[in-house]
């Protein structure tokens, strides 16, 4: 009883590697220097900051502070996290529209 399932082992592959060429951004210039989107990458980056610091006073005061210390850095850390979050949209939207 020999039963031998012989894997067929021709099989070739990479012939589904497409290259997606000949796609080039016209918006290099925009690209360049969008004061908007300056602006709004600063203010992501400042917001993405501001929430960090917050995350980092956050972990100090865990354990040693009150509880309604605690609460109050828990959602200022919250809330520096959502203004992070908007940042980026803000930023992605702009790009998405502008093209930049
Ligand atoms: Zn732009």
């Amino acid at each position: 009883m020999l039963v031998s399932a012989l894997p067929n082992g021709s099989r070739s592959v990479g012939d589904d590697v497409t290259v997606d060429g000949g796609v080039y951004s016209d918006n290099i210039e925009a690209m360049k220097d969008c004061d908007q989107k300056n602006r709004l990458a600063q203010e992501y980056e400042s917001a993405t900051t501001q929430f960090s610091e917050a995350v980092k006073e956050l972990r100090r005061q865990m354990g040693t502070s009150l509880k309604e210390e605690y609460a109050r850095l828990d959602r200022a850390a919250n809330e520096a996290r959502v203004k992070s979050e908007h940042a980026r949209l803000a930023l992605e939207e702009h790009i998405a529209a502008h093209g930049c």
